[in-house]
């Protein structure tokens, strides 16, 4: 709270608590609403040379908006035109202004923080937040651009260690006719999130997820900043491989060891489909076990419970005629068992079991799985050695995908992004 120098404040400027401002007058108008009329409490410094003012010319009203106190209100400015008595400076008369209200500005300061908590710290969506404080979308939008440009850090500042690029799909596909041969194409709207993996934050959001945005991002980091990344998370079947090996030639690349262990996932299901097709003839159902415990199937195998290993014993042993379902388990085990390893030494006598499973399973599922892993082995071996995932970027996706529900789908990319990289920044300080 501001320290008066003269007086001490009247009731109802303690009440509305507006820094540098007094409440002159309160009123109830004649529908109910409250009107409260403040001036400033001190005399302002002249913007162009600093001297504090002493004489005022004319004053008008300005409407700000402010923070509902104790419920809505209208709050009007009694705004001076000072003088500026300075024989040195050129300037002859200026309105007054407050940190509260900078020039130019229509709402307080403290509406702008209020608002800009609710939709980064609290989550809320823009268009909620406007109707609970009674402003415009468009003032909500305002506030957030500013404190974007206040509060976000400097990436280039930032000296990060390891990074991750995961991509996601920022709203719905849409489908738009192409003018020129009245086509309909498909639009996948992209995201590209790079995030450091030792603080969790959002550095950058780009659009698309091929090497192209990534690039480009990567491309106007100065060069200290680039030779500084020692390592890169990215999904397997990612396009950005090009793009690092552009821009950041030095950077290990890691493969990320969730997408791997989903690959793996991937592969058990596809199995356990094709091979109720191939033994039954049909889709799986209900009476099937497999089909009835196909969760079960994906469980990590050294988290099962006596229970839950009883079970899975049983549905290997009542639908699982060709052996072909276990064998898949345990490629898909052995892979899990990879990835833990924690030397190269270790990971290559698990990888030689892993291709004694998929040799003995014989299938084409796990056969494409092993043809993955080895086509990604130098990734994966660099994954082993430093631990890099992109464990913090799902992280941020699924934070990411939180802030898409809450504004039911942006429209805007830029104000998507401003969004996500905000409220990283604010858990990452946090
Ligand atoms: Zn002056």
């Amino acid at each position: 709270m501001n320290e008066p120098t003269g007086a001490a404040p009247d009731a109802a400027t303690s009440i509305f608590n507006l820094p540098d401002y007094r409440v002159i007058s309160a009123s109830v108008l004649g529908d109910g609403r409250r009107r409260v009329i403040v001036e400033t409490d001190q005399p302002p410094g002249c913007p162009t040379c600093g001297v504090v003012a002493s004489r005022r010319k004319e004053r008008r009203f300005q409407r700000i908006r402010d923070i509902p106190v104790a419920g809505a209100v209208e709050v009007l400015w009694c705004k001076y035109r000072w003088y500026c008595e300075e024989r040195a400076c050129a300037r002859l008369s200026f309105f007054e202004s407050t940190t509260q209200v900078p020039r130019r500005a229509r709402s307080t300061g403290r509406l702008r923080d209020h608002v800009v908590d609710a939709v980064i710290r609290s989550g809320r969506a823009v268009s909620e937040t406007a109707a609970a404080f009674g402003i415009s979308w468009w003032t909500v939008r305002a506030a957030l651009n500013e404190a974007c440009l206040l509060t976000l850090p400097d990436v280039d500042e930032l000296s990060p260690r390891m990074l991750g690029i995961d991509e996601h799909r920022f709203r719905s596909v849409r489908f738009f006719r192409d003018p020129g041969s009245s086509s309909w194409v498909r639009h996948e709207p992209w995201m590209t999130t790079i995030v450091d993996l030792d603080s969790g934050q959002v550095l950058g959001v780009v659009d698309g997820r091929d090497h192209k945005g990534v690039g480009d991002w990567l491309f106007a980091r100065p060069l200290a900043w680039r030779l500084g990344v020692q390592v890169v998370a990215i999904d397997p079947s990612a396009a950005f491989r090009k793009a690092l090996r552009m821009w950041l030639p030095r950077t290990a690349v890691a493969v990320d060891h969730f997408h791997l262990v989903s690959l793996g996932n991937q592969a058990m299901t596809e199995a356990r489909q094709n091979l109720s097709q191939q033994v039954k003839g049909r889709r799986g159902r209900g009476v099937d076990k497999a089909w009835a415990h196909r969760m079960l199937l994906l469980r990590a195998g050294d988290t099962l419970t006596g229970n839950a290993a009883h079970r899975l014993a049983e549905v290997f042993a009542a639908d699982d005629p060709t052996g072909k379902l276990e064998a898949v388990w345990k490629v898909k085990e052995q892979l899990r068992i990879l990835l833990r390893t924690s030397s190269l030494a270790d990971a290559a006598a698990a990888k030689e079991d892993l291709k004694a499973l998929v040799e003995a399973a014989a299938r084409p599922e796990t056969n494409k799985l092993y043809r993955t892993v080895s086509r990604w082995w130098k990734e994966i071996e660099v994954l082993i050695v430093t631990g890099a995932t992109t464990g913090k970027v799902e992280a941020n996706n699924t934070g990411i995908k939180h802030i898409k529900r809450t504004a039911r789908g942006y429209r805007n990319p830029g104000n998507y992004k401003s969004v996500i990289l905000m409220r990283s920044a604010v858990r990452t300080a946090a």
